[in-house]
């Protein structure tokens, strides 16, 4: 526990504001194994087919300017991403990451003792962030392993800041419709912030699903977050972006860190958004081997839930010998690196990223071993 406000000036030595020794850190996916030189890595969403080669060659040509700080308004990244999505250039902000605007948010509006609401399952930085600001996270229940817009809604009060939604939500893959996103936000207040997290948006292909832009383009209480990390495979480089109304976005900007996206990390990006063919073959190898992974694992008995993102959350037993925390065990002894997601209220459950082939077929091969069929 961290020492209250009034002893910290008494106290022998610099003491953290309350709460944040209390804060469980993010917790990436394995890349390691004991004993397996290069493991297999499914276990952090990752694109597993790289990255665009023209974001790779971006990438080298700019080592000649590693000495020079980066453009701060991001200028050429933000007017790529300004005509790729038909967005207003100044209704945009970038980020170290789609994280970093997460946590810019909550910086700017949450005070101590506000809240945000977010899916009981939902992605921990939103919460690492809300509780950094002395934020309160409230988790509303999630059920089928879905956001439910009531069950949100009832969390809702007077010190609620930020609602959170990823879409489709990681680790679950489940989604929102765009018509459900619509009601979710007409039964939100206007002063509530509604953030729509779109790192998976462009592997949801169901004809009802909305990015948002839309919304956020005429609502004043609606920003929607992309990722570079994903579809483009730049997990690397860190860049995120979001777009929403001045009421949102300039605030972000008065204190975003100034140079948060390098000169490597803008080129690349502006690179990748015009590989439209490395991007449909990163969606193509996607909506192949989903519903694949899906359909295999369900037929050892094992419920998955239908992901519209480029992983499966796959439940298991709470039977010794059949857990998820064993399977995933099993996984990794045999060079297979997935992710049990117990730190996201889901101890039965193991998420696997979308592979390539070989990588797929292996995967439900030792799953199958380890179920016994
Ligand atoms: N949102 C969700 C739902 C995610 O799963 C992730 C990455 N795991 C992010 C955002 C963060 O992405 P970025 O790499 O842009 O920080």
């Amino acid at each position: 526990m961290t020492a209250p406000a009034t002893d910290r000036f008494a106290a022998p030595r610099p003491t953290p504001k309350p709460g944040v020794l209390d804060i469980a850190a993010y917790v990436g996916g394995k890349s390691k194994v004991e004993g397996i030189a290069h493991p297999v890595k499914l276990s952090s969403n990752e694109n597993i087919l790289g990255c665009s080669e023209m974001a790779r060659a971006a990438y080298r040509d700019a080592a000649d300017r590693l000495h020079l700080y980066p453009d701060g308004k991001a200028t050429a990244l933000r007017a790529a991403v300004a005509a790729h999505f038909r967005l207003e250039p100044e209704r945009l902000t970038f980020g170290d990451g789609s994280d970093e605007i997460f946590a810019l948010l909550n910086q700017v509006y949450l005070e101590p003792g506000d809240n945000i609401v977010q899916g009981e399952h939902g992605f921990a930085a939103y919460a690492i962030g809300a509780r950094a600001c002395q934020g309160e996270v409230r988790f509303a229940k999630e059920p089928g392993q879905r956001i439910d817009i009531d069950e949100v809604v009832k969390c809702v009060d007077e010190r609620t800041r930020l609602v959170f939604i990823a879409n489709p939500a990681n680790p679950t893959g489940t989604w929102l419709t765009g018509e459900e996103v619509r009601a979710l936000h007409a039964a939100l207040p206007p002063s509530v912030v509604l953030v729509l997290d779109g790192a998976y948006a462009e592997f949801c292909t169901d004809p009802r699903f909305e990015d948002g832009l839309d919304l956020a383009r005429n609502a004043e209480n609606v920003i929607v977050t992309r990722t570079f990390s994903k579809l483009h495979g730049l997990a690397a480089l860190r860049v995120g972006w979001g777009y929403g109304p001045s009421g949102i976005i300039d605030p972000i900007e008065l204190i975003r860190p100034p140079f948060n996206t390098s000169i490597p990390a803008q080129d690349a990006a502006i690179a990748a958004l015009a590989d439209e063919d490395f991007q449909k073959r990163s969606v193509a190898l996607v909506e192949q081997w989903r519903p694949w992974l899906t359909q295999q694992l369900g037929g050892l008995g094992l419920e998955v839930t239908p992901s519209a993102a480029n992983f499966v959350l796959v439940n298991f037993p709470d039977v010794p010998g059949k857990t998820a925390r064993e399977a995933e065990a099993f996984l990794a002894s045999k060079g297979y690196l997935v992710r049990a997601v117990a730190n996201y209220g889901l101890p039965d459950a193991i998420r696997i990223s979308i592979g390539l082939e070989a990588q797929n077929r292996a995967v439900v091969d030792l799953i199958a071993a380890f179920v016994g069929r």
